[in-house]
């Protein structure tokens, strides 16, 4: 299992968390489009959140909107859901 993949990923900032279902994610790919500093797919074509600086927030947040089966959870440090909106 590759980083962010059913557990948080924190950013280098230690400002925001995220989390990618792997069994929710279908390799629509569009998380990649709007922030390809945070996602990337592995060898099965499914989502992670990769190693180093990420995107500016607004764009992950765009990313994680964009998917169309939900699969991704962003956090703040104090656990509060940016995404999905609870
Ligand atoms: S947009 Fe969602 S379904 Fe598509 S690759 Fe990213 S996490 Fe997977």
């Amino acid at each position: 299992m590759k980083k962010g993949q059913n557990e948080f990923a924190i950013s280098s900032d230690q400002k925001v968390r995220i989390k990618v279902i792997k069994e929710k994610c279908i390799s629509a790919g569009t998380c990649i489009v709007y922030a390809a500093d945070t996602f990337d797919l592995d060898e099965d074509g499914i989502s992670y959140v990769k190693e180093g600086i990420w995107d500016e927030l607004e764009k992950i947040v765009m990313a994680a909107k964009s998917c169309p089966t939900m699969a991704i959870i962003v956090e703040d440090m104090d656990g509060k859901q940016l995404w999905p909106l609870e």
